[in-house]
């Protein structure tokens, strides 16, 4: 824990981003609600991926039942290898992931290994409770997936989704044909997982139901290019190699997109383009180039169906470099184990060889709730006494605050009647007259307001308010009637306060 991770959470809680969800019961850890700024920032972060996945890239989406039925996890390989390996307290019978216990109190990486290793290595090395210091017990291996059954009598297993990745392969047939056997396919979901985690000990960024934002790229195995990749060659990766992780190295390789692809240190030119991709959307959200990495994830690591795992981490001064999102080259693995379960032909034919081939899927799946807060740390700044959220103007919750200067004079009135206009021109603005204006600046830069309107005496006499820059406190005054219009440039930063020339005030 830090001052600056306090700060964050602090804030969050306080002005309404997030709260610990069933408060009044006394909570339940890794579950948190979103406030109505949170829900108003999440949403906004989710319409910058589907702009990206969606509209720039032309992804089909689709969005599945998080209920699923048995055989379904059952072929897709969850039922028997989506485990944690937990270890029981004797005493207190708390319950913990095995793993964060030896890296903890024993300092060594055991993820990947096999229980009877880990069970042997928390006897060598002295691993207690932590919360009572009681004996632990023999690591066993735990399904993650939330039970459940369907209709009456329990008679139909099913669980709650631990990704929304299953619901895209089983349509996979359908998708095929609404795409016109176009390859690459690509097909993203976004909607809640739900995965039930030994022990979440670490607010927001392990919970036990969260929302994910997942493509799945369907390709010919023998041809495994992006058509678009020369946008994205020369964008930069910062890759911490495996071979550089197992030297206990923290050196980090880098290298353009296109010379990841070149000296072969990612599998091929979907997954470089991906990567490629992902820095240029965190940066979009504010998150800048330096402080993300791409993890490759060493063998024992991987999950069942990938060959090749990429994890992009961002670094935060509460948590650490943090895992925001997985992009794992899954292979043909559940388009066959599906045809196997289910009979059906799932494959693709491939007009130029004649063939009939099971794609290969490259995935990018993107933790949402993580994103969330790692926005949310990369805009706080403080200066001097003043907390600013330098959120981008597009992802912010409020765009625009309306204030009258005093609440007297029919100042009032007309603010009112300018908060209704820049409403009905689709912009999210709040009106605001309590307290002295510069209370009100400052609740509005706590909260990333980027632009606040001021109504005051001038503007009765000559239809002209001042629009405050957050980040930079300039003013200017421009006319009622541009009003709309230069604060929607403002927001898509195609205009700037200092260009319409505004000024200290
Ligand atoms: P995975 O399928 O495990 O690669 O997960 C995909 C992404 O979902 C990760 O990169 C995280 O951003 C997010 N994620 C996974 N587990 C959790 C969790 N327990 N709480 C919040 N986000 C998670």
């Amino acid at each position: 824990m830090n001052q600056k991770g306090d700060e964050v959470l602090e804030t969050a809680l306080r002005r309404g981003f997030i709260w610990p969800s069933f408060e009044i019961y006394g909570g339940a850890a890794g579950f948190y609600d979103y406030g109505p700024l949170g829900s108003a920032l999440k949403n906004n972060i989710i319409a910058e991926w589907r702009r990206v996945f969606v509209v720039e890239e032309g992804c089909l989406e689709i969005d599945t039942p998080t209920v699923v039925p048995f055989e379904v996890l059952k072929a897709s390989g969850h039922v028997d290898h989506f485990l944690d390996a937990m270890v029981e307290c004797t005493r207190c019978k708390g319950a913990f992931k095995a793993v964060d216990l030896l890296k903890e109190q024993a300092g060594v990486d055991m993820e990947g290994k096999s229980v009877k290793e880990m069970s042997k290595a928390i006897r060598e090395r002295g691993v207690r409770c932590p919360d009572c210091g009681g004996e632990l017990g023999e690591v066993f291996e735990f399904n993650a997936m939330f039970k459940t059954a369907v209709g009456p009598g329990s008679k139909r297993q099913a669980f709650l989704r631990p990704e929304t990745a299953q619901g895209i392969f089983v349509d996979f047939r359908r998708l095929y044909r609404h795409g016109r056997g176009k390859l690459p396919l690509g097909v993203v979901q976004i909607g809640r997982g739900y995965r039930n985690e030994i022990s979440p000990r670490q607010g927001m960024i392990r919970l036990r139901e969260f929302t994910m934002a997942e493509a799945e790229v369907f390709f010919d195995p023998k041809n495994p290019v992006h058509p678009g990749f020369e946008r994205v060659a020369s964008e930069r990766l910062r890759l911490w190699l495996a071979k550089d992780q197992s030297a206990g190295s923290e050196q980090i390789t880098e290298v353009t997109a296109a010379d990841a692809v070149r000296q072969k240190l990612v599998c091929n030119q979907l997954m470089a383009y991906y990567l490629a991709l992902t820095v240029q959307l965190l940066r979009r959200l504010g998150i800048p180039e330096s402080a993300v990495r791409f993890r490759e994830q060493l063998p024992g690591q991987r999950a069942h169906y990938s060959v090749e795992t990429w994890d992009a981490e961002v670094h935060t001064q509460r948590y650490g470099w943090i895992e925001i999102a997985g992009f794992a080259y899954r292979t043909d693995y559940d388009l066959s184990r599906h045809m196997q379960h289910s009979g059906e032909d799932l494959t693709a034919f491939i007009e130029e060889r004649k063939e009939k081939v099971v794609c290969h899927v490259v995935e990018p799946s993107f933790g949402i709730d993580r994103i969330f807060y790692c926005v949310l740390e990369h805009s706080l700044a403080t200066e001097g006494k003043r907390k600013i959220l330098k959120l981008k103007p597009y992802i912010a919750p409020i765009q625009a605050g309306v204030f009258p200067l005093v609440t007297k004079d029919g100042l009032p009135e007309r603010a009112r009647q300018i908060e209704r206009e820049l409403r009905t021109a689709g912009l999210r603005v709040e009106y605001d007259e309590s307290g002295s204006i510069g209370r009100r600046y400052a609740r509005a830069d706590e909260v990333g307001v980027p632009f606040c309107v001021t109504v005051d005496h001038q503007t009765l006499e000559d239809n002209t308010v001042t629009i405050r820059d957050r980040d930079t406190a300039k003013q200017v005054r421009v006319s009622i009637e541009n009003l709309a219009e230069v604060l929607k440039r403002l927001i898509e930063g195609t205009l700037s306060i200092e260009s319409l020339g505004g000024q200290e005030s």
